[in-house]
């Protein structure tokens, strides 16, 4: 299959350069599509949508950034989280105009952890993208239906 140019344009927005020196894609090699498309199907496979675990991790964004850099409860103490290093903005790859606070939101849940950013949530929430594997932001879609359930 021939990659159209939109989507040549945004892989190289993926790969490691101006937005973030590491990339978003990982090891992963597959195009974007395919990684987006067997993550979205893990989720629907869950009776979930990448939209609903995307508007949650930035209820927990949002929660967190009130508490500033302590912790804060949430979900009647089903899960607690902390926004750490708040440090500027970065626009979305995909290039929807977004910008992201560039921070980290370490979360507890269930005898868990896990950390994600303000703009992995926002690239759930509206572009379906977890990241590809190998990234060191990535975020299994099975964790984060694990952290969904532990707090609904
Ligand atoms: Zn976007």
């Amino acid at each position: 299959m021939q990659e159209n140019p939109e989507d040549k344009i945004l892989r190289e927005r993926l790969l490691p350069g101006q937005l973030s020196p590491k990339g978003f894609l990982g090891t992963d090699e597959r195009p974007v599509e395919e990684i987006i498309a067997a993550d979205q199907a893990e989720v629907e496979a869950a009776g979930l949508t990448t939209r609903q675990l995307g508007e949650f991790l930035e209820e927990i964004h949002k929660a967190a950034d009130q508490g500033w850099e302590s912790t804060v409860s949430l979900y009647d103490g089903k899960i607690t989280a902390r926004s750490l290093e708040v440090n500027g903005k970065i626009p979305c790859p995909f290039g929807c105009g977004a910008k992201c606070h560039k921070a980290v939101i370490e979360v507890n849940f269930c005898g868990k952890k896990l950390q994600f950013t303000p703009l992995d949530a926002h690239m759930i929430q509206e572009h379906g993208f977890f990241e590809g594997k190998g990234s060191d932001y990535r975020l299994a879609p099975k964790d984060i239906i694990e952290l969904y359930n532990c707090a609904k």
